[in-house]
């Protein structure tokens, strides 16, 4: 437990290493990033969702890249999503788009940033599409929440976010957010955060995540179980059943390159199963997130720098 404690930490500090980031991005993606990201392009993207579809997952799609420190960067990036939205509509995928905020301008200026996802929002519901806020370090926590509000009282029904139960905040985030009946993915946590704020033990962390479900679930929102935790998952299951929660009323979701066979049963047993499915040559940080998340992953990644 200490031993992969350590790792994760200090993969996840390894992730905001420019140095780092440099040394393994100039290998490209044999290095293995293969694995967890749908291509460099969206046309490679598009070929990995459009095969998910086929054997009865549905998908979303990130532009990976997360902090942007400017407005005209920030710009690129909302229309880079436009050409996304557009492209997996016409394309009839059963997909949607998943962003960071951090991409849209949320480290310079929250009204920029707050500008560009509701121009996206907007798009999407001219499209029938849909939008998924992910959740980023806790310092952004409270901005991304007041924007996703600020969102669902504009009107826009087409968006969700996402909490993560290592916080010790997030049931009362929750219980704020539940008037709306809002769409959440409820996920663990991938960053590096502080015991004053987030639990250090896995097992706690995990006792949260299923409460903070099973409490979205019974409260009519609509809950999207993000992990790949069998228990969890069979829990999920069970608790549904028990409540007589409709299957239309929440999904499962995973990523991409992590436990396929489970999505595939999952998927035949007739629950809604998203893969989440990101592409685009920033794909660096990401990896290295999915790689503290099992710390075993990082052999390969090692393997294949020293055979270079
Ligand atoms: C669709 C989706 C969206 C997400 N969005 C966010 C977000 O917005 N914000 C955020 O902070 N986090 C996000 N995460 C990441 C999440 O917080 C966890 O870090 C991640 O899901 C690993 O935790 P777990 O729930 O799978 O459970 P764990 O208890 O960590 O893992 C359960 C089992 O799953 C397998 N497993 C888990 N991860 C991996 C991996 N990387 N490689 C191989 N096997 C693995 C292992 O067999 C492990 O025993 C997202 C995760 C998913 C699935």
């Amino acid at each position: 437990m200490i031993v992969s404690k350590v790792s994760r930490a200090a993969i996840l500090r390894a992730a905001e290493s420019r140095r780092l980031q440099r040394l393994v991005q100039g290998h490209g993606m044999r290095v293995g990033a293969a694995r967890f990201v749908a291509g460099e392009t969206l046309d490679e993207c598009v070929v990995v969702m459009r095969r998910l579809n086929e054997t009865g997952l549905h998908a979303n799609t990130t532009l990976l890249g997360e902090v942007i420190l400017d407005p005209s960067g920030a710009a690129t990036v909302t229309a880079a999503y436009e050409r996304i939205i557009d492209r997996v509509v016409a394309e009839g995928l059963k997909a949607n788009v998943a962003l960071k905020l951090t991409h849209l301008g949320l480290s310079f200026d929250a009204e920029t940033t707050y500008a560009n996802v509701e121009r996206l929002v907007g798009r999407a519901a001219g499209l029938g599409s849909f939008i998924r806020i992910d959740m980023e370090q806790s310092e952004h926590l409270d901005a991304t929440l007041n924007i996703y509000e600020r969102l669902r009282a504009a009107g826009h029904d087409n968006v969700g976010t996402a909490l993560q139960s290592y916080l010790y905040r997030t049931p009362d985030d929750v219980e704020r957010l539940l008037p709306l009946r809002p769409n959440l993915r409820i996920v663990k946590g991938a960053y590096l955060e502080p015991a004053e704020i987030a639990y250090p033990e896995k097992k706690d962390v995990d006792r949260a995540y299923i409460e903070i479900v099973e409490k979205g679930m019974h409260s009519g929102a609509y809950i999207a179980v993000a992990t790949h935790d069998e228990a969890m998952i069979e829990r999920v299951k069970a608790f549904a059943d028990r409540e007589g929660i409709e299957r239309d009323r929440f999904e499962f979701q995973m990523l991409y390159g992590v436990r396929p066979a489970l999505q595939r049963s999952i998927a035949a047993e007739g629950y809604k199963v998203l893969v989440a499915t990101p592409f685009g040559p920033d794909w660096y940080p990401y990896l290295m997130r999915r790689l503290a998340e099992r710390p075993a992953n990082l052999g390969f990644l090692v393997r294949s720098l020293v055979r270079g």
